[in-house]
């Protein structure tokens, strides 16, 4: 008697979690991305430093900061979509806010597994979005494993920072609103290279809006996390043996096998990969934060050192958009800091 009202009980119980999971699978299938539809800036400064027109995509102003939330939103939409009744990140960066944000959105929890070299802001930062942290590592890879056990243990769902078509689909959705803001398909899309998830985006993007053929990507690193330019130069993945860049951001040690796959193919006429140095990036900062009144993180100042720099690839190019992937890794004292590091003034 009193094991069958057990049992009862637990049925009951199991069909109230069932019909709250389904009531977040339809929320989540039906509910707007958590992503905005930045603007397309033309910029006078670097029109005229460039000689051609220069665009700016500013995905600075995403909510967490980057361009991360495109793909990582989608993925979270995806995976709650699917039942997933947690999420969880192994990111100390912009990828775990990215997640966070996501997953409130959607009033589902979220883990997000962090090294010990995170600093404590972002750990508030992920808190304050809901997120449970936990701290775990020395460096991304323990992370990680950590987080590939706390989704296991507790039925949740692991948010790669980089390396699912889900994500490579949101980060898209950029080149599909440039091609509704140009007139005409840019030469050239500077952008930049961590593991590889926002370049995949891009390319997918120029797939989706036939622009493929008529814009190259151009794809910079810094010098100390040039995993990408690396592996494309020796013909096979390689794996840095540590990231000594200023860009944290760029700093997977190895870029996905399947993005790395695709550049080759492509070739450098379609993705051309460039390596700057840290205090280029760092000085790009600097300079765009004065021309500009935004700062952004060293890894979204790669990119924008390339056009500072006048590189050869972008000279005979009369339109070029730069994506301002932005990084909520910043302010002004870190910049202030890092130039004064690296002799920038
Ligand atoms: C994540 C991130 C990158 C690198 O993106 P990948 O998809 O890993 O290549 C670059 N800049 C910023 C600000 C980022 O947050």
């Amino acid at each position: 008697m009193a094991l069958r009202a057990t049992a009862a009980r637990g049925a009951a119980a199991a069909r109230v979690a069932e019909a709250a999971t389904a009531a977040r699978t339809a929320a989540a299938a039906a509910a707007a991305p958590p992503h905005l539809e930045t603007p397309l800036l033309h910029s006078e400064p670097l029109s005229r430093h460039l000689g051609a027109e220069v665009y700016l995509k500013m995905d600075c102003l995403q909510p967490t900061g980057s361009f991360k939330i495109r793909g990582i939103g989608a993925t979270v939409r995806s995976l709650v979509a699917d039942g997933a009744r947690r999420v969880v990140s192994s990111s100390g960066g912009n990828a775990g806010l990215a997640t966070a944000f996501a997953a409130r959105q959607l009033g589902v929890p979220a883990t997000v597994v962090v090294p010990t070299s995170t600093p404590e802001s972002t750990c508030a930062k992920l808190r304050a979005y809901g997120a449970e942290v936990v701290v775990h590592g020395a460096a991304w890879d323990e992370a990680n494993d950590k987080a590939t056990a706390v989704a296991e243990a507790a039925g949740g769902a692991l948010v790669h920072p980089f390396d699912q078509a889900t994500t490579w689909r949101g980060h898209a959705t950029l080149v599909e609103e440039l091609a509704r803001q140009l007139p005409r398909a840019p030469d050239a899309i500077v952008t930049v290279v961590g593991g590889g998830g926002l370049l995949m985006g891009i390319l997918e993007g120029l797939e989706l809006v036939g622009w493929e053929a008529s814009t190259r990507v151009v794809a910079c690193e810094t010098e100390g996390a040039s995993s990408m330019a690396q592996s494309l130069a020796a013909g096979a993945l390689v794996t840095l043996p540590e990231i000594a860049s200023v860009a944290k951001s760029l700093g997977a040690k190895r870029v996905s096998q399947a993005v790395f796959e695709r550049c080759r193919a492509l070739g450098p006429s379609r993705v051309l990969p460039v390596v700057v140095s840290d205090k280029m990036a760092v000085s790009a900062c600097a300079r765009f934060a004065a021309e500009h009144r935004v700062l952004v993180e060293p890894a979204c100042g790669a990119g924008l050192a390339a056009v500072y720099e006048n590189i050869d690839a972008l000279q005979s190019c009369r339109v070029v958009v730069v994506e301002v992937c932005g990084g909520s890794g910043v302010d002004l004292a870190m910049l202030r800091a890092w130039m004064g590091e690296l002799g920038v003034d």
